[in-house]
């Protein structure tokens, strides 16, 4: 007890460490407040153990010897921030719980050169007068549509895809009737479900048909002096299979201009380009919808668009200028990071420089690279008895559902603790890894691995301990 009451006396105070040569020039980094509440963290962490007897006399000494350093890597973790880089080779391609999606270089330079100055975000600079920021990002989209032979279609962008229903709706339908299929009520990613987001925008939703069948005659039969629009949402992250209907968004689209009432479509994932050319067959485009006279389309601008966090209301201009003038749009608007982002995407698409877009390349990557890049990676993981193998990337992200690529990916066995702390210690590196577990091995599926981050891996795996 007598030795215990002693080393906490030998603890130095707070100011004598901000004085020794060790920490004082900690400061100029992290602050003098940020330093010593680094230290006062460090100090009770010490007294905890020397409380709980996890730390005793024979390696008291040690710990403080070691006490500075354990200061500087406190201060600098105190003061990092939590949202970090990582390494995608979970063998997920649009994945929301990693960011979605790289964005196009250009854009980076684009948010740099905008966000670090003044920029023109509302002002129109030929007139020197206050501008609209919804002229961003709006002459690039027109001429992307006219391409796709799309007539006049407004567009405006807002914070995310359920940001643009929300509003839509809002601005559309509050106090009247929408009518959706009962095999369109989807939920995506935990909290957004078109039943809750149509109560809260104070729209009325009426169901018709069954979960699996939905015909035309059903839409008609429930259009009434209150239906404000025909709601068409796309199943981005479950399919139905077997006996099912639903009319084509043509019919829809007939049945709407013959009762006066507009379609509206909830995209999902806004591909501006066929994606059939790039491995995924039979996801719709918002061109697509647009020509078939969808008369608002709303889609997400980070799923298989490949661009920033953003919602697009596309389509006619009356209809996109109600949702423009709604109060709602001012909560929801985005600022210029995004509008920079979104334009260098956008130009990108209009260059046909779709190899820049980094979703773009991901999915064109040929899987004989992926494997040759797999074989050169085992080499650096011989602990883990690396195999390369035949596996499939999922597109992810709630789009295109059940939609995969053929890719490579490196299993990893761990003799230590298995996979799942396998799973673990990769997240815990300095980059963090995430990776995949199949068969209770770990997967590093890298094709939606940056080649420049190959030898980061060969570094880490060859340093690890199985
Ligand atoms: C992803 C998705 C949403 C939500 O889009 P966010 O951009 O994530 O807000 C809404 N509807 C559909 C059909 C989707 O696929």
């Amino acid at each position: 007890m007598m030795e215990k009451a002693d080393l906490f006396r030998r603890l130095p105070s707070v100011d004598e460490l901000l004085k020794t040569t060790d920490i004082a020039p900690l400061t100029q980094e992290h602050g003098r407040l940020g330093v010593t509440e680094a230290i006062r963290a460090e100090l009770e962490a010490v007294r905890a153990r020397l409380a709980d007897g996890s730390l005793d006399g024979a390696r008291f000494d040690a710990v403080l010897a070691l006490l500075s350093e354990a200061v500087s890597a406190r201060a600098a973790k105190m003061d990092a921030g939590s949202l970090r880089r990582v390494i995608n080779a979970s063998g997920v391609v649009i994945h929301t719980n990693l960011g979605r999606v790289p964005l196009i270089r250009d854009a980076v330079e684009r948010i740099g050169e905008c966000a670090s100055g003044y920029s023109n975000l509302e002002m129109d600079l030929e007139k020197g007068e206050r501008g609209c920021r919804d002229d961003h990002a709006r002459h690039l989209l027109s001429r992307l549509f006219a391409r796709q032979g799309v007539g006049e279609a407004a567009a405006i962008v807002v914070n995310n895809n359920a940001a643009a229903v929300f509003l839509a709706l809002s601005a559309l339908a509050k106090g009247g009737e929408v009518i959706v299929s009962r095999g369109e009520l989807v939920e995506i990613g935990g909290s957004f479900r078109i039943p809750d987001i149509m109560a809260q925008s104070g729209a009325c939703l009426r169901e018709v048909g069954t979960t699996n069948r939905t015909r035309i005659g059903d839409y008609e039969a429930a259009i009434t002096e209150n239906t404000r629009l025909l709601l068409r949402v796309h199943r981005s992250n479950f399919e139905i299979t077997g006996f099912t209907e639903r009319p084509d968004l043509a019919e829809l689209v007939a049945l709407g201009r013959r009762r006066g009432i507009p379609v509206m479509e909830d995209l999902g994932s806004g591909a501006l380009v066929n994606m059939a050319d790039f491995g995924v067959p039979g996801e719709p485009g918002l061109c697509d919808s647009l020509r078939a006279g969808v008369a608002l389309v709303t889609c997400s601008g980070d799923k298989l668009l490949g661009g920033p966090q953003a919602g697009l209301i596309c389509g006619a201009p009356d209809l996109v200028g109600r949702s423009r003038a709604h109060p709602l749009f001012r909560a929801l608007r985005v600022d210029k990071m995004c509008y920079a982002a979104l334009e260098a995407t956008l130009s990108a698409y209009l260059r046909e420089q779709y190899e820049r877009i980094p979703l773009l390349r991901i999915l064109r990557l040929p899987a004989a690279g992926i494997e040759r890049r797999c074989t050169a990676l085992a080499e650096a993981a011989r602990r883990f008895s690396p195999e390369v193998l035949a596996t499939r990337t999922m597109i992810g992200g709630g789009a295109a559902p059940g939609k995969s690529l053929p890719s490579f990916a490196l299993g990893l066995a761990s003799v230590r603790d298995g996979a799942r702390d396998l799973a673990r210690r990769l997240r815990q590196q300095s980059v963090p890894i995430l990776s995949r577990i199949e068969d209770d091995r770990v997967l590093l599926d890298l094709r939606t691995v940056d080649d420049a981050d190959d030898r980061y891996l060969a570094e880490t795996l060859a340093g690890m301990e199985a």
